[in-house]
């Protein structure tokens, strides 16, 4: 400690997050060494030091295994999945439509191209 470099409160660079700002992201040091420290001077007492570790050498909280990723590929495609036409959209289906975006606004052009 003492050669940690010191950045001012709201001067972090970039790449270096607190410890919750890399839990807020699925992310926790992994055994790191603190490498850098923020302080906010405080009137009167000492200053509030927050300490910096650095996002590139983070590991995420929980590893994903083969299992846990086709899970998760499975959910998206549900969630991908238009319930009107059971075709993947290529994206999450807005739970504002409830449809894919063609099957809730048909393409007017189309419809006058088929007429
Ligand atoms: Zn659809």
């Amino acid at each position: 400690m003492g050669a940690l470099p010191v950045f001012r409160w709201r001067l972090a660079p970039d790449g270096y997050a607190t410890r919750r700002q890399l839990r807020a992201r699925g992310l926790r040091p992994g055994g790191q060494d603190v490498a850098a420290q923020l302080e906010r001077p405080r009137r009167r007492r000492g200053p509030l030091v927050a300490y910096l570790y650095r996002v590139d050498l983070a590991k995420p909280v929980r590893p994903m295994t083969p299992a846990r990723w086709a899970a998760l590929a499975k959910a998206n495609t549900a969630r991908r999945t238009c319930p009107q036409c059971r075709r993947d959209a290529g994206y999450v289906i807005p739970p504002s439509l409830g449809t894919c975006v063609p099957c809730a606004h048909p393409d007017p052009a189309e419809s006058l191209r088929s007429c």
